[in-house]
């Protein structure tokens, strides 16, 4: 879900974050790996400001309506973190250098992360990496038990605190626990690698409410936990002993009247001719926009591009791709060698087919502010999104309702959580280099009726549910 600028990875190689604690109690705790804002250096010394996304905007929401605090590391910043930020309460959680090796990088990112996506990477399993992941869980835990008031009610997120649940509730059982994946949830066959699978789930069964994106990762989990532990329930609800469980999926959206807003505005309009005749005015751009991550499938979109360059389905000065490959975890040996392949593939596909003045693939390793990824939305006709296993792809679903003109096609791998909601898309087999192509090339075909339609259909789903009802639907559920 939240990742770690490079910037950041840097500065916690030379030192440890600021720790606080506060001594109010809350309600209502939201508990993730990074807090909510992040600290921006600027001329008069910088600031902290709200990180950006609709997950942030969503739940800062609810922290303010109750009154709420949300536990998290700071990152790598010496900054002091305030105990308030713009109405809701903030502590941080010190990790340590070491710490963020071997429980981030290592557990987190390099243990769990490939595993719980298909495991497309070898997972590594290190014992000091499991014990750091435990020591850190903890520490979440037991800033949890000293925060949440009295019946309150906690909601952890994502994968790198699966343990916190039962943590919390062996310190706090008069407390309501609610635990959402981001990610995937793994097949069993793939989740019994893991040695210490058995403390995992009984991590998580520590929730009231378990939360995935979609009904696959739910019932992957659900039918696991009773195998492995012998308990009895069905797909939505297990028993496990005195208590109910509930399972669920709870598919997380964006924030639709924010990008529906912003989108008309006419400055991000103006910035997206501008890009057009940036890449030369051609008839179409293709675009694809997607931390450097090797699940997203970045490689493959760019071979298939390639093909259909060289099958004369795109043709340079006409056709003209751009690929936003934010950095990400680049001190992982996987995350190295799949830029290294990834910048060798686009220099290869400039080389063959590109003109003078008119490279075929637009390559940018940066991270872009949401504006600009907005006129760049504007600006793509087709938009490719092939990871091959993703949670969700926000990135798929802020495409569609940035599109108001109802201009825009989006290729949508099958193995997005996205795709059992946006039919619309043309839906791929990643791994299937043919079949990928035909659906760009169908994509590169479409009359305008079939593309209104097929927009008018992903913009009337996506719109009805966003992500502030996401968090309401959770919550609902997670009240008794
Ligand atoms: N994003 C961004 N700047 C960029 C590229 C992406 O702010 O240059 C944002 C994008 O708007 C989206 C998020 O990063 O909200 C990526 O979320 P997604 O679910 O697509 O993938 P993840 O990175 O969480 O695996």
């Amino acid at each position: 879900m939240v990742d770690t600028p490079r910037a950041q990875v840097a500065l916690a190689e030379s030192g440890s974050a600021v720790a606080r604690s506060v001594s109010r109690q809350a309600g209502f705790v939201v508990v993730a790996n990074r807090l909510p804002v992040e600290f921006v250096e600027g001329d008069a010394g910088g600031q902290w400001r709200p990180s950006p996304g609709g997950l942030v905007s969503a739940l800062t929401s609810v922290l303010h309506k109750r009154n709420g605090l949300w536990i998290g590391w700071a990152g790598a910043t010496r900054q002091e973190l305030p105990d308030e930020f713009e109405g809701m309460g903030l502590r941080a959680i010190d990790i340590s250098d070491e710490e963020y090796e071997d429980f981030y990088l290592g557990f987190s990112n390099a243990t769990l992360w490939p595993l719980y996506h298909d495991g497309i990477r070898a997972a590594t399993f290190h014992r000091a990496w499991w014990q750091a992941y435990q020591r850190v869980n903890a520490r979440y835990a037991a800033a949890i038990a000293e925060s949440v008031a009295p019946g309150g009610t906690v909601w952890i997120h994502d994968y790198q605190l699966q343990l916190v649940p039962q943590m919390v509730r062996n310190l706090r059982p008069d407390v309501r626990i609610g635990f959402f994946l981001h990610i995937p949830f793994p097949p069993r066959e793939l989740f019994m690698q893991i040695p210490w699978r058995r403390e995992i789930v009984a991590g998580l069964m520590g929730a009231d409410v378990i939360g995935f994106q979609v009904p696959l990762a739910a019932a992957n989990f659900s039918r696991m936990v009773r195998r492995m532990l012998g308990v009895t329930g069905t797909d939505v609800a297990l028993r496990h002993g005195e208590r109910e469980v509930r399972i669920g999926a709870f598919p997380i959206s964006v924030d639709v009247a924010y990008i529906n807003e912003r989108s008309r505005d006419p400055d991000i309009a103006r910035r997206s001719r501008e890009i057009r005749h940036e890449l030369g005015d051609p008839e179409l751009v293709l675009l694809g926009v997607d931390r450097l991550d090797y699940t997203k499938g970045i490689l493959q979109r760019t071979r298939a591009v390639e093909e259909l360059f060289a099958d004369h389905v795109l043709q340079a000065g006409q056709h003209v791709m751009v690929q936003v490959a934010v950095p990400s975890r680049e001190s992982d040996a996987h995350y190295e060698r799949e830029r290294h392949d990834l910048e060798q593939a686009v220099s290869q596909l400039n080389g063959d087919y590109g003109l003078l003045g008119s490279p075929v693939m637009h390559y940018l390793h940066q991270s872009l502010d949401f504006d600009e990824l907005l006129a760049l939305y504007l600006a793509a006709d087709i938009m490719i999104v092939t990871p091959f296993r993703d949670g969700m792809n926000l990135v798929a679903k802020e495409y569609v309702m940035a599109r108001h003109d109802l201009r825009g096609r989006l290729v949508l791998s099958e193995f997005a959580g996205a795709a059992s909601e946006l039919s619309g898309a043309f839906i791929v087999n990643p791994h299937d280099l043919d079949g990928l192509k035909e659906a760009i090339a169908l994509a590169v075909r479409v009359d305008a009726k079939e593309m209104r339609s097929r927009m008018t259909r992903m913009r009337r789903r996506v719109a009805s549910r966003d992500v502030y009802e996401w968090a309401d639907t959770f919550l609902g559920a997670l009240t008794p």
